[in-house]
């Protein structure tokens, strides 16, 4: 049997001939039988209940009736034309009301016959009335239709013109369930719908559409979403099990003299238990003779930066180089002058490289690269240059991988002979779901804790209204020694209007902070970098208390003395953002603060965003709600991705449904990888399907 029915073109569709093919081809991606069967209701309208006129209150929402028209009349003149019908059904009488297509309805509507009714009633000087109701004869057919939950399904102004509305819609789908080919062959196997009590393919299509009632519509979107996420995950993590066994990997199996050195005389602290468990996690990587590909999740000062470099240096020890990559060239100078710190007195041969490196530099860079005395490499996009070529790359660290697309990190892969190892770093933290299949291949480890001694920090709103009240909070925190970023939004770096808000700041805060006795710095996107440098550098040394900025100093800014961040405009700033920020203050010892400031009047998304800031201080919980306000859609790093396709799910809500559909995708493979048993041939089958249709669902990594 094949599934031929799916891929009949539209237009042999009965009722949709070559103009309405057209534009359901143009309008919603409906090619062929198949995406129609997909074209999926977005909500449900229950008309199971009809209503008596008796019963009728303005605090209903949409209510059916069914009864006769007992006189029709047209009222008023021209622009106020109106026609008006009386309506009733034996317990009351009500007013329907059209201000358009009267004579069109004058003509058509019969009285004393049977009408379903429906539309929102309201009242008028004790009479209801409904304006422009839904009108339908009351026969079998339609009150066998009408009378059900009643699909709602997308429609543009082009399909409505051409009759193509919702119930349009509905009624090609009914179409296609009488066509006499219908047929559909079911896509999972026996044990799955043994054992999780599945309805069939069949049934669970044709009550998606037409629900016989509401229990069988739960049915029907509990298997369809289930299979829709199902197969992305068992699609990910195929993928997975062919890259853990047909990708080799290098076996770094020593720890040697960098990595010991550095530990046992570099390190000043004590590694937190969650730094000491990822480094076992991407030791046991090393060894196994696989490539590794592992996400590294923890929040913003949570020591990622550190296990990256220590296991760089297992690569070093091995005889391996690294190379770290982060997405500005300001985090790029951070990590390398840290990183250049931490391994003070070693004999390590470390280098930075980015766009604004001469090529003189470049030139011994890239000698040394190649000759392999160069061992560890730190920069930006620079790195991903065709004629950065290593001798032996054993390891490649992304920082805060967001910034960076799949293209660009498949490109570090190639830079050596062999895959390297990578190791991708962030401090957004992912939606789980999200993360679950965004980067379902990739291995997770996670920094679930932070340094001893770091105070959570506080976060507090206030509206622009007390703004001087926070010039006093501020001025009594410098007096204790801390300093204090002022971040204004800079959405877009050549807004003049934004640059415009952020020197009038500047202005502000200098005539409230005036020399000698304060010095602010200013950084923002359109300074040289030099400029920047200098009054980064200046506010580092604690020569200014006050940093004015614009996001220029999201990622990586590390200055464990500043000790509160406000944030101007807050409820321009996304969640990730915000959280983000917040995490350049918190890093010292000292009690640390963030000051949402923004207008009085805030819309409702927004509001949310700043009570979640202020609630918690868990990423995740933050990424959990973005998610929710935002949809996946609109999350980084998602458009690559088949979330973008799902048709019924959706993984700010299913995320308990996908847990599921991953936990059984996996057991499947577990216990049958290649899916040749004999049950599992529908699967295989099935995914092979999916992979012809989804061309571009890149892979990840
Ligand atoms: P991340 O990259 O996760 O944002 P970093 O690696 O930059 O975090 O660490 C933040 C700060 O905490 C740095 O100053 C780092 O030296 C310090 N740090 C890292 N791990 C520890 C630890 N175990 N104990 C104390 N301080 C630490
Ligand atoms: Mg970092």
């Amino acid at each position: 049997m094949d599934d031929n029915f799916s891929d009949i073109p539209i237009e042999f569709l009965k009722g949709v001939g070559p103009q309405r093919a057209e534009l359901l081809r143009n309008e919603s991606n409906i090619y062929k039988f198949g995406d129609l069967l997909t074209y999926y209701p977005f909500r449900y309208v229950d008309r199971s209940k009809f209503y008596k006129i008796s019963e009728l209150n303005d605090d209903l929402p949409y209510v059916q009736l069914i009864g006769k028209i007992i006189d029709i009349e047209l009222l008023g003149k021209n622009t106020s034309s109106r026609l008006v019908a009386n309506f009733t059904d034996g317990t009351g009488i009500i007013e329907l009301i059209w201000f358009k297509g009267i004579k069109w309805i004058k003509d058509s509507i019969k009285k004393n016959t049977l009408y379903i009714v429906f539309g929102k009633a309201t009242s008028f000087k004790g009479i209801f009335n409904i304006a422009h109701p839904e009108i339908e004869l009351a026969n079998d057919e339609n009150l066998k239709i009408i009378s059900s939950l009643q699909p709602v399904y997308n429609s543009t102004e082009k399909l409505k013109s051409k009759g193509l509305d919702s119930k349009g819609i509905s009624k090609l789908i009914r179409q296609l369930f009488n066509h006499p080919d219908f047929y559909l062959h079911e896509t999972l196997n026996k044990n799955l719908i043994n054992n999780l009590k599945f309805i069939s393919k069949r049934e669970a299509l044709i009550n998606i559409h037409l629900p016989k009632n509401f229990e069988y519509l739960i049915q029907a979107q509990r298997r369809l979403k289930f299979e829709e996420l199902f197969f992305i995950q068992l699609k990910i993590l195929r993928q997975q099990y062919d890259r853990k066994n047909y990708i080799k990997g290098y076996v770094f199996d020593k720890v040697g003299n960098y990595f010991n050195s550095f530990y046992n005389n570099n390190l000043k602290f004590e590694l937190t238990n969650a730094q000491k468990r990822v480094i076992k996690e991407i030791r046991f990587d090393f060894k196994s003779g696989k490539q590794m590909n592992r996400l590294l999740q923890g929040d913003v000062g949570s020591g990622k930066t550190l296990v990256a470099l220590m296991v760089m240096l297992i690569a070093l020890d091995n005889n391996f180089q690294a190379c770290l990559m982060a997405p500005t060239e300001i985090l790029a100078i951070q990590h390398f002058n840290t990183i250049s710190k931490f391994l003070n007195g070693l004999d390590i041969y470390i280098s930075l490289l980015t766009g604004s490196t001469k090529s003189s530099q470049r030139k011994i860079i890239s000698e040394n690269l190649q000759n392999g005395s160069l061992q560890i490499l730190i920069g930006t996009h620079a790195l991903i240059e065709d004629n950065v070529q290593f001798k032996s790359l054993g390891i490649s660290v992304i920082d805060e991988q967001h910034r960076f697309g799949v293209e660009q990190r498949s490109k570090l892969w190639k830079k050596s002979s062999a895959y390297p190892h990578v190791l991708v770093m962030t401090a957004t933290p992912i939606p789980r779901t999200l993360a679950m299949t965004l980067y379902g291949d990739l291995d997770v480890s996670i920094i679930d804790e932070l340094p001893p001694g770091r105070k959570p920090i506080k976060t507090i709103h206030k509206y622009d209204s007390s703004r001087l009240r926070v010039f006093g909070f501020m001025k009594e925190q410098i007096s204790k020694g801390r300093q204090v970023y002022v971040v204004y939004p800079l959405i877009n770096e050549s807004e003049t209007l934004d640059l415009k808000h952020l020197m009038d700041g500047y202005d502000s805060i200098t005539k409230e902070f005036p020399l000698p006795e304060y010095a602010v710095s200013i950084v923002h996107g359109q300074m040289k970098p030099a400029d920047k440098d200098y009054e980064m550098d200046r506010f580092k040394r604690g020569e200014t208390q006050i940093m004015v900025a614009t996001t220029v100093i999201e990622v990586g800014v590390d200055v464990p003395n500043a000790s509160v961040m406000i944030i101007e405009n807050a409820e321009r700033f996304g969640l990730a953002q915000l959280h983000q920020l917040r995490g350049r203050v918190g890093r010292g010892n000292d009690q640390s603060y963030c000051i949402l400031m923004t207008s009085d009047k805030l819309s409702t998304d927004g509001k949310v965003r700043i009570e979640t800031m202020v609630k918690t201080n868990d990423g995740f919980e933050i990424a959990d709600v973005d998610l929710k306000l935002r949809g996946p859609g609109n999350i980084e790093g998602t458009q690559q991705s088949g979330v973008l396709d799902l048709k019924l799910a959706d993984l700010s809500k299913d995320a308990q449904m996908l847990q599921y559909a991953r936990k059984i995708a996996s057991e499947i493979l577990n216990d049958d990888p290649d899916l040749n048993k004999e049950d599992n041939l529908i699967l295989k089958r099935q995914l092979n399907l999916l992979n012809k249709n989804r061309k571009n669902w890149s892979l990840i990594s």
